[in-house]
């Protein structure tokens, strides 16, 4: 771990307070994710440095927002883990759940939880519209999160069922969202979750206009949402 881009990892888990015990741990996680996406499409970063930056270090950013002891976290669309994951590795205490609709991605986070001897931690199946009204998920996080799977207005409706009263939802996001912030203010509105901030993210190698909106639930979500994919897409909310 020499070169400028892992300098900047390094770097950049000292400014988030996370000490360097974790490293071998992102070794393998790389190694892992880098090999697999020979075969499947796990990620379009195949530099091994940026996988460290933009994945893992943009992924642990979101502790710049919300850190807080014995928290139950909720990543929809994980992919490859981001952030959920990364995240895990950082928070061993916190109960996890990645949820992903691909099944592929399914199989190498199940393949890492194993590999890193993760514990706390559940790789679920399915979307977001429909594990939102199952029990036992339903209302049920200190803390929801989705990188880079829909606009806000989408995210918040996938995001706030699973919120308990005063939990929060962490959005990273990136570049021009005047409308988009704006459409999702009036969304949150429908789902009783309120804005609170909007954090930069100023970490080595990631000071690009990265952001990470915070929403507070400030009440249960109505139980007609989320709603289906289909209805989601006829009439967004905002
Ligand atoms: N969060 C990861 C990241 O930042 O690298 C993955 C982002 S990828 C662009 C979006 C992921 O969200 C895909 O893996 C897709 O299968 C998943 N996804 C999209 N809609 C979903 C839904 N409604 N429920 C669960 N997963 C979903």
């Amino acid at each position: 771990m020499a070169d400028e881009l892992t300098r900047e990892f390094i770097e950049g888990l000292a400014r988030l307070g996370v000490p360097d015990q974790y490293a071998q741990q992102f070794e393998r996680y790389r190694e892992e994710l880098l090999d697999w996406n020979t075969r499947i499409n796990l990620t379009a970063i195949t530099d091994p440095e940026e996988v460290l930056v933009k994945h893992f270090l943009d992924s642990l950013s979101l502790l710049l927002a919300y850190d807080q002891p014995r928290t139950r976290l909720l990543d929809i669309g994980s992919g490859a883990g981001f952030p959920g994951l990364a995240l895990k590795i950082v928070r061993p205490e916190w109960q996890v759940t990645l949820l992903e609709a691909t099944n592929k991605k399914v199989l190498f986070l199940r393949h890492m939880v194993e590999a890193l001897h993760l514990k706390d931690i559940e790789v679920m199946h399915g979307r977001a519209e429909e594990l939102g009204h199952t029990r036992g998920y339903r209302a049920a996080f200190d803390m929801v999160t989705a990188r880079a799977v829909a606009a806000i207005p989408v995210l918040l409706e996938y995001c706030a069922p699973y919120c308990h009263v005063h939990g929060r939802i962490i959005l990273p996001k990136k570049g021009e969202l005047t409308t988009e912030l704006a459409q999702g203010k009036r969304a949150a509105a429908q789902v009783r979750a309120v804005f609170e901030a909007d954090i930069p993210v100023e970490l080595p190698g990631l000071a690009d206009g990265r952001r990470l909106l915070v929403w507070k639930q400030r009440d249960l979500c109505p139980t007609q949402f989320p709603r289906s994919g289909a209805a989601m897409a006829k009439k967004p909310l905002g």
